[in-house]
Parts: C-alpha cells; sequence; structure tokens
C-alpha cells in the first residue's frame, strides 16, 4: 500500500522526520509531496524537495519518493491514482484544521480516505514556524529540531543575514 504524506515542510522538522519514519514501517512505498500553504510563507518547493531528499538518504530510509505540486493534493492524487493520505495530529489545533480539511477533501474526491498519526510526545510542540522563529535570533538553537540536512542548509541562509 502507498500513502501520500502532504505537507508545507517549511522546513521539515524532526516532528516530520518521525512521522516519515514511522510511516515506512506501515506502508510499502510513502510519496511525501511538497506543497504550497496559502496561509505560510513559502521558499522554493524545488528546494525543500532538495533537502528532503537529502535528509532520506541521510537517514537510510528507503520506498519513498519526494515530489512537488503546486496544487490541490486531491487533483495530485486522482492524477497519480493514489488513495490514501496521511496527516498527523500534534494537538486539539491540529485536529480542528484536520477535521476542516477532511471536510473539503472529501467533499472534492470521497473516494480517498485520509489516515492520522499522533504525533510522538517528543515532537508534539514542534512546528516548521517555531523553528523559523528560533533562525531570527540564534541558529544554534534548532541544531536538535530538525535533521542534519535542514541545519546546514538553514546554517548558510540566516548567518548570511
Ligand atoms: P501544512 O502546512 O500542510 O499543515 P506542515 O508542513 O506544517 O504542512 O505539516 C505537514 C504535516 O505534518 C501535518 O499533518 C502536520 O500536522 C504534521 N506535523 C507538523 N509538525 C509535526 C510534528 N512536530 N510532529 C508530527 N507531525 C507534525
Amino acid at each position: 500500500m502507498t500513502v501520500v504524506f502532504a505537507g508545507s515542510f517549511n522546513p521539515l522538522t524532526n516532528g516530520h522526520l518521525d512521522i516519515i519514519k514511522r510511516s515506512t514501517k506501515m506502508y510499502d512505498k510513502v510519496v511525501i509531496v511538497v506543497t504550497l500553504n496559502q496561509k505560510k510563507k513559502q521558499i522554493n518547493l524545488k528546494k525543500i524537495q532538495n533537502l528532503i531528499e537529502k535528509t532520506i538518504i541521510d537517514n537510510n530510509l528507503d520506498n519513498i519518493y519526494v515530489d512537488v505540486w503546486d496544487g490541490l493534493i486531491v487533483d495530485y492524487m486522482q492524477k497519480y491514482k493514489f488513495n490514501y493520505l496521511l496527516r498527523s495530529l500534534r494537538n486539539c489545533n491540529d485536529f480542528n484544521y484536520e477535521c476542516d480539511m477532511q471536510s473539503y477533501n472529501k467533499g472534492l474526491n470521497n473516494s480517498i480516505e485520509i489516515i492520522y498519526l499522533i504525533a510522538n510526545p517528543k515532537y508534539m510542540h514542534l512546528s516548521s514556524s517555531g523553528v523559523l522563529e528560533i533562525c531570527k535570533y540564534d541558529i544554534t538553537k534548532v541544531k536538535d529540531l530538525v535533521p542534519k540536512p535542514i541545519y546546514e542548509y538553514l546554517k548558510e541562509e540566516y548567518e548570511n543575514i
């Protein structure tokens, strides 16, 4: 069974990586799709794709494919005939947001099933926006919050400001 893990991953955190690792143990193939979140500031989708690919190699993970999609995730899934979408839940805010998103997505394509994994307690507080906020002040403080290739990239980006 193939599952699509979609998100903006700007940047990918150890929380995302934990979900990816857990999902590879459950599914034959995991397709990570980097999408635009209109509410969030977004860097280049290709850059995010490339950093996730480096992280996958760095962690010796197999059966993962990373793609980008500038559109509705239901359209991506329909185009490539994927049926299972994976999302994860950290707290009640995520739950409320995901309930709305599932209503929209089910309304657009009822044949897609959405699977939810509860975040690892270690990473329940961790968000991409939190990481970016800390980066503005002290890049060294995000070292343990993101995978190594992401940290190297953020260091270059923020040290040159
Ligand atoms: P989006 O902008 O589409 O919500 P994100 O990159 O913020 O994309 O998140 C993608 C998915 O990863 C979402 O299901 C989100 O709940 C989940 N996620 C985000 N941070 C964590 C974390 N620390 N632990 C586990 N899951 C997370």
